[in-house]
């Protein structure tokens, strides 16, 4: 029977063991995604995004990085969270790929940018190197870079920016995988290159029904490209549900705090930019509570003792925060919750 998920994400938990200690990055997350559908990881740095992209990736390694038992990652039904080195490298780029932030750290500075394409598809097909190569200069007129054949021959440096992150678009559609992950993907372009380069990357994911995780903290690429996200805070996911409803239906106090410090063109520049005041908790000895405790306007005694559990609030949406459960909310004696409009 085939799976309804590609990517089925079961009570993950990863932890950096450092000479302080042991660092709780990320703590019990639970998440799904379907073929074709694209789900935005948002947050703030040190939220747990990266680490839990590069558990997708087999990247955690023992022994500084440590997967916690009882943790699972299925792709495409199946466990991948003892693989070895060899069985991860088969997956690797083939099934789930990644396209980074840094294009110029990710490519070969000593490697024309031609040959590093014609390598990546030689490992996937069994063609002859005339072949890969004429395939790479395709590759790279697809994506956009002007005299393909030319620009072939040059190395890194020679190209900007855009067209670096173009070449990595080229790469991984050359390794066609069932799933990309994009870290920040368009954070180090300015806004006009932004654009082309998410449309570059949504054109390829609706023409091979690819799933797309995008991990970003611009929540107008999230609205843009995403149709779920995942809210995380601390190493926990605090909220999720289908784009519109956390845009629109906001429930955790992180989420709107977020929102509110998007700089928008609608803003009241006389009322300054929204920042969230205070820093997030130490993970090397995080809160028995909830973890947003010390920044929350909306902090209880409860919430200080006890970390809240998910609630659904319908249409798969939902939330961890003590606002939101049912006892809490008849003891408050409110009637409606989440953001006011
Ligand atoms: Fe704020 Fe309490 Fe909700 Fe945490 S659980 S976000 S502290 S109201």
């Amino acid at each position: 029977m085939k799976e309804k998920y590609i990517l089925e994400v079961n009570d993950l938990s990863v932890s950096y063991h450092t000479y302080a200690g042991e660092v709780q990055c990320v703590r019990n997350i639970s998440f799904n995604i379907e073929k074709g559908e694209c789900l935005a990881i948002v947050g703030e740095s040190g939220c747990g995004k990266s680490v839990t992209v590069k558990s997708l990736l087999g990247l955690i390694r023992p022994p500084e990085g440590e997967i916690k038992t009882g943790s699972s990652i299925r792709v495409e039904g199946e466990e991948v969270t003892g693989f070895s080195e060899k069985e991860w490298n088969e997956i690797r780029g083939d099934k789930i790929a990644m396209i980074f932030q840094d294009a110029l750290a990710a490519l070969n500075p000593t490697m024309k940018i031609g040959k590093q394409i014609e390598e990546v598809i030689l490992n996937h097909r069994k063609i002859k190197k005339r072949e890969a190569r004429e395939m790479a200069i395709k590759l790279l007129e697809k994506v956009g870079v002007p005299e393909a054949r030319k620009r072939s021959r040059q190395y890194p440096h020679e190209f900007s920016g855009g067209m670096r992150q173009r070449t990595m678009i080229a790469m991984m559609m050359a390794n066609d995988p069932d799933i990309l992950i994009a870290d920040e993907p368009t954070t180090a372009l300015d806004v006009t290159l932004q654009g082309q380069i998410l449309e570059l990357m949504r054109t390829f994911q609706q023409e091979k029904q690819m799933s797309l995780i995008l991990v970003t903290h611009d929540l107008g690429v999230v609205a843009q490209m995403a149709q779920s996200v995942l809210v995380m805070y601390a190493g926990n996911i605090v909220e999720k549900g289908d784009v519109r409803e956390i845009f629109y239906q906001t429930k955790h106090p992180y989420t709107i705090a977020l929102l509110e410090s998007q700089p928008s063109l609608m803003n009241d520049k006389s009322q300054g930019m929204h920042v969230i005041e205070g820093t997030p908790p130490d993970l090397l000895n995080p809160p028995s509570g909830c973890a947003f405790c010390d920044r929350c306007r909306f902090a209880m005694n409860l919430c200080k003792e006890k970390k809240p559990q998910f609630v659904e609030c319908g249409n798969g949406h939902a939330v961890a925060c003590w606002l939101y459960d049912e006892k809490i909310r008849a003891c408050l004696g409110k009637k409606e919750g989440g953001r006011k409009e």
